[in-house]
């Protein structure tokens, strides 16, 4: 641990040893639509297989460098993507680039609607789609990478409060609240339905945030390059797959909003949304929207609320700096007594397919079990100016990225979800009290029960490196 500290810290002071900053800047969006079907499609308890390709998914790449410190910052639209992947694609982005490995920052979006890379629920990976998006990513760095040209970056914030509700409703007490191990002490209730028809549900059982942040690039002549944007929506899901979502909608918005070019990439990362979706449970009933229709209005709200947060100024004497840390986390485990439940469950369901809850979260506890008592994940932090972006390789709870946001050494900092890896869901230890599909154990959320009071302390000392 006192090796990585002492790297850690080497990392943070490159970007401010140097002399006047300098900033070039080059992007690249890399088609990864996969080129065989079908194809498994996560994000359900049960597998789906794609036949098409509704929209292109893309891993979008922008390579920034200050003349001392290179970074590069890769949205790719996918639901997760585990941290072999992540890892492989930096690798080799960094052996054709010289940009470090450690200054590599990967995030998926989380569309619900991409092919499989990662064994979750009844979905399993599909290999050659794996090699072929590891691939893909590193030449998305490559390609950014051949661009770098002078430029100019601007940022800052916008809100957008429309597009965001906390998915998690408190019930009342004695309400039916089945989980699927057979108890019943969850106080609430992941996507319960509209209140108008369910008269258990109190409340929201947390925050959301509504800020739209953007990290805005222009050529050295003033024309928009790129543009990095941060929303805490867990995705919308209203377009068959494949699909890369409202991401890709929002994308393609930005560009006409600025007045884009071709070569102008915009991205949009996943911030803190891992309670927070698109639905207001507690309003009115809507009326039924065609294929695509509310990805197209999310993404235009939050595009608009972007081109308000793009700056009236720009500069070319920005600074970089990246730290980042493994922080060892305990799993946890099922016990006994629950793996010979589980087992007893999947005995009874041998020779045919898994149904329902119970089943389905019956293969995950013996999954869990057989997993090691700890796994190690990959915490990151990045400086661009005056601007912090931290990364974090799980579904990361709203309330969790608010803190770090009022907590930050950084004048302005947002917090990217499902980045480097992916380690499951991260509610609060007091969300865990209350229970809900996100902390039901499963490979979508798996690690200890207090680990956001490791993650965040690590988040701040990350920060407070870059900041120095
Ligand atoms: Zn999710």
């Amino acid at each position: 641990m006192k090796r990585l500290a002492a790297i850690v810290v080497l990392y943070a002071c490159v970007g401010s040893a140097s002399a006047e900053p300098k900033l070039s800047a080059g992007a690249f969006a890399q088609d990864i639509t996969p080129t065989h079907f079908p194809i498994s499609v996560n994000g359900n308890l049960a597998d789906k297989k794609a036949t098409s390709a509704h929209d292109p998914l893309h891993a979008r790449c922008l390579v920034l460098g200050d003349g001392t410190t290179k970074i590069a910052l890769v949205v790719v639209d996918s639901c997760m993507v585990p941290r072999e992947i992540h890892d492989a694609a930096k690798a080799i982005a960094a052996k054709k680039t010289g940009i470090p490995a450690s200054h590599i920052l990967i995030s998926a979006t989380h569309t619900h609607t991409a092919p499989t890379v990662t064994g979750v629920f009844q979905s399993d990976p599909d290999e050659a789609y794996v090699r072929f998006l590891t691939e893909k990513i590193a030449e998305g760095i490559v390609q950014a990478n051949s661009r770098l040209a002078p430029a100019k970056a601007g940022w800052g914030s916008a809100k957008e409060p429309n597009q965001v509700f906390n998915r998690r409703w408190k019930t009342k007490p004695g309400a039916p609240n089945l989980d699927p191990f057979g108890g019943q002490t969850d106080r609430v209730k992941m996507n319960p339905g509209y209140r108008a028809n369910n008269p258990n549900l109190l409340e929201p059982a947390g925050p959301i945030d509504p800020e739209v942040s953007v990290l805005s690039i222009r050529t050295a002549d003033d024309k928009p390059l790129a543009l990095y944007a941060n929303y805490s929506l867990h995705y919308v899901g209203d377009m068959p797959p494949l699909s890369a979502d409202y991401y890709g909608v929002f994308a393609e918005v930005m560009r006409r909003k600025l007045g884009a070019g071709d070569r102008f990439v915009a991205m949009l990362s996943n911030g803190t949304s891992g309670d927070v979706n698109n639905v207001n449970f507690g309003g009115p009933i809507p009326p039924k929207r065609g294929v695509g229709e509310r990805s197209r209005l999310v993404a235009e709200a939050v595009a608009a609320a972007a081109a308000k947060a793009v700056p009236t100024t720009f500069r070319g004497d920005v600074s970089l700096a990246v730290a980042e840390k493994e922080l060892e986390l305990k799993v946890r485990k099922p016990s006994a007594e629950e793996v010979r439940r589980a087992e007893e469950l999947l005995a009874k369901a041998k020779g045919r397919e898994l149904k329902g809850q119970a089943e389905v979260y019956a293969r995950e506890t013996v999954l869990i079990a057989n997993y090691p008592d700890t796994v190690k994940l990959k915490l990151q932090a990045i400086r661009i100016g005056d601007l912090g972006i931290a990364a974090i390789p799980c579904e990361v709870f709203a309330e969790i990225g608010l803190g770090i946001k009022e907590k930050s050494p950084l004048k302005r900092t947002f917090t990217v979800s499902l980045a480097n890896g992916y380690n499951g869901y991260l509610p609060t230890a007091a969300q865990h009290a209350l229970g809900g599909y996100e902390t039901w154990r499963a490979r979508s959320s798996y690690l200890e029960v207090k680990a956001a009071d490791a993650i965040v302390p690590a988040i701040m000392e990350l920060l407070a490196e870059v900041a120095r």
